[in-house]
């Protein structure tokens, strides 16, 4: 965790006898691949879904050449400034969060630089999702860690990326894990998490495995 996280996790204002979920947001809460893949195609560029990453999977339109990584990058930090706090909810997350948020204290974790933190809160308070955020970079199970010690009570982690629920799981053993994968085009390239609670494709599923995780269910 770097000092601005630190800070972040040190400010949130949680209760030690309520139990925690811990809520990534692009790909969970928030569509960044929709939102990225309008972006490109605005350039004549599409998203080959042939794996979990971005580098080599951006194509011109014109020739099916893949962008270098360098075209890349540039592209992305272009689409955060211009995009980052105008993306579209997933569908049922808001309903699901609420509705979860009567029993649990909901914690936003989010990889992203900490320029865009203000961007990134407002766009989610637009879709009825404003709990606290913080915003991190690098694996994220130091940050699970600070943020679930905060807590006496269960704590779920629901993240898309497989290296991030691992991370949790490395530094916060007792955390639940729920690995979400709602884009079928993606899903079948990431791997399975061990240890992880269930891997769901829908905000109904997930609702459903986080109330049996914190009431202790198996
Ligand atoms: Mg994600």
């Amino acid at each position: 965790m770097d000092d601005e996280t630190k800070r972040q996790v040190a400010h949130l204002a949680l209760r030690r006898d309520v139990p925690l979920i811990i809520c990534d947001v692009d790909e969970v809460v928030l569509h960044f691949v929709r939102g990225f893949e309008r972006w490109l195609k605005e350039r004549d560029l599409w998203l080959d879904p042939a794996s979990y990453e971005f580098e080599g999977n951006v194509r011109r339109r014109a020739d099916n050449r893949a962008i270098s990584d360098a075209e890349l990058s540039r592209l992305l930090e272009d689409f955060f400034h211009a995009r980052i706090g105008a993306l579209e909810a997933i569908e049922g997350a808001q309903a699901a969060l609420e509705a979860l948020a009567g029993e649990a204290q909901v914690v936003m974790l989010t990889n992203l630089p900490h320029v865009f933190y203000q961007a990134r809160r407002r766009n989610l308070a637009r879709h009825g999702m404003a709990y606290p955020l913080v915003t991190n970079s690098g694996p994220k199970g130091p940050a699970v860690r600070a943020i679930s010690e905060k807590s006496s009570e269960p704590v779920v982690f629901i993240d898309d990326y497989p290296a991030f629920l691992e991370s949790a799981k490395a530094h916060h053993p007792d955390a639940e894990l729920v690995h979400f994968l709602h884009d079928p085009r993606f899903a079948p390239h990431a791997r399975q998490v061990e240890g992880a609670r269930a891997r769901v494709n829908c905000w109904d599923q997930a609702r459903q495995v986080i109330v049996d995780a914190l009431n202790g269910r198996s």
